[in-house]
């Protein structure tokens, strides 16, 4: 068996069990393989295992994959890494998913460069979660003000929020993280915004994100094995 196809197995099997644990459905956790820094031929090998959403961080590599890739049917292509506002139209035009909003004015961007031809963009608020300087999204305070306003444009279609939170061993820590992000889900399902996304968990911390409510996991690492450092 090729190593993508048993990692691929395994992950799924990770998330099969981390579902039955907090008694929840498997089907309501979908996997998006992480593919940046990776080869096309290891995407299209996660592929014909039946994997079908792939997730990327740099629009240049992903652009090449993607055409690399276009005989395969039925690919999902998500964005996942920061937006430069002169990458906004490259998006708009190639991606299924973008995670990482985090400023109106991309978001106002992606909708006015999103192709009449094409279905909405399919977007996530990134939060920054534990409030990191470094990081990337927007704070829990900003975020109702900046939902609101990604809802209202015409081609986009906003599914949820998105997090990265900083590294933690703890598992109790990491899941009241994560169930932070979850009850400012909630908060916004009140208020009116129908969001249906949690896009949380990676490699390390699936199990926590789940039993905190995840319905999309990122999974990069223990798929195609570890990456190497891009200068
Ligand atoms: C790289 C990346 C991942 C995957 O991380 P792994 O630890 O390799 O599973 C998930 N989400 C984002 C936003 C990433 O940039």
């Amino acid at each position: 068996m090729h190593k993508i196809d048993d990692n691929l197995a395994k992950v799924m099997a990770r998330i099969q069990r981390a579902a039955q644990e907090s008694g929840r459905a498997a089907a309501d956790i979908h996997l998006l393989a992480v593919s940046k820094t990776q080869p096309a031929t290891a995407v299209e090998r996660a592929w014909q295992w039946g994997q079908r959403r792939f997730g990327e961080n740099y629009v240049q590599e992903a652009l090449e994959k993607k055409q690399a890739l276009a005989h395969l049917p039925d690919i999902e292509w998500h964005f996942i890494g920061p937006i430069q506002s002169n990458k906004t139209r490259a998006i708009a035009e190639n991606f299924d998913w973008v995670h990482s909003i985090d400023r109106l004015k991309t978001a106002q961007r992606l909708s006015a460069q999103r192709p009449s031809t094409l279905p909405a963009l399919q977007v996530c608020v990134q939060v920054n979660i534990d409030d990191e300087e470094t990081k990337a999204g927007v704070s829990l305070a900003e975020l109702p003000v900046l939902a609101q306003q990604v809802a209202e444009l015409p081609n986009l279609h906003l599914r949820g929020l998105m997090s990265i939170p900083a590294p933690c061993d703890d598992p109790r820590r990491l899941r009241a993280t994560f169930s932070r992000l979850r009850d400012a889900m909630e908060s916004l399902q009140q208020a009116g915004v129908p969001l249906d996304t949690l896009s949380m968990g990676m490699s390390g911390d699936l199990e926590a994100a789940i039993a905190s409510g995840s319905t999309l996991v990122r999974v990069g690492t223990d798929i195609f094995g570890a990456r190497a450092p891009r200068d």
